[in-house]
């Protein structure tokens, strides 16, 4: 899995980089499946199709602008400046998923979004820090809530974070609020994907797009969503998908 979490970390910081004004998303996608191929990877998302979903997903991104919360399939529209790109991304290598997304400024953003984007990426640093032997599951979604809430920010419910090994998406689903001391003890050997995904309006609700796939907020308000694959260890949280 740490071998899976580096290609998708540096992955990830490759699409970043490229995510400037006037680049198409699907270059993006295209620079992403190259990189999949040079590690003798394979996509966790091309192809994935849960029950829900009427087609199986199409591409090796997901790509989320501004409103898209999650799950925004890559097309050929151009990058602007100013716009908060969210990119997803997971990997399989040797038969083990790793899972990781960020969210980053096009060239530059308000101060509105960076507060959104640092406050979302500390959420997320919040929840890393539980996620170890003697804490629970309702730990790491309470850390994450409580960053949010401080922030005034909202938090969408029923999208969370997933354990994570020979499946993408594995028991137990991580909530991203809970409470303290509540529900599945950690132990080592557990690998969870823990993902915030927190709304500037401020609401808790989403809608699904036409496409079935993209998932976006209904005031129109914009999203940040991180994401880490973390090994809970003897020694504490190992993140698997830092470079
Ligand atoms: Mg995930």
């Amino acid at each position: 899995m740490r071998e899976a979490g580096r290609i998708v970390a540096t992955t990830l910081a490759a699409v970043a980089a490229a995510a400037v004004p006037g680049c198409r998303l699907l270059d993006l996608d295209d620079l992403a499946a190259d990189r999949i191929a040079a590690a003798g990877a394979k996509s966790s998302f091309l192809g994935y199709h849960p029950d829900w979903a009427p087609v199986p997903y199409p591409a090796v991104l997901c790509l989320s602008v501004d409103d898209a919360i999650v799950h925004a399939i890559p097309d050929g529209r151009r990058l602007r400046a100013g716009e908060l790109l969210s990119i997803d991304f997971a990997v399989q290598y040797d038969g083990l998923h790793a899972d990781a997304a960020i969210t980053v400024p096009v060239a530059d953003v308000d101060d509105a979004g960076r507060q959104l984007i640092d406050t979302t990426a500390r959420a997320l640093d919040a929840g890393i820090a539980t996620a170890r032997p003697g804490s629970r599951l309702g730990d790491i979604g309470y850390a994450v809530q409580s960053v949010a809430r401080a922030a005034g920010y909202g938090q969408p419910v029923g999208l969370g974070g997933h354990g994570i090994g020979t499946e993408m998406h594995e028991d137990p689903s991580v909530s991203n609020t809970g409470r303290p001391g509540r529900g599945l003890p950690l132990r080592p050997g557990l690998v969870l994907a823990i993902e915030p995904m927190l709304t500037e309006g401020g609401r808790n609700d989403h809608r699904t797009g036409a496409d079935g796939w993209t998932v976006s907020t209904v005031d129109g308000s914009r999203a940040a969503h991180f994401e880490h694959t973390v090994a809970v260890t003897e020694d504490g949280p190992v993140v698997l998908t830092r470079p």
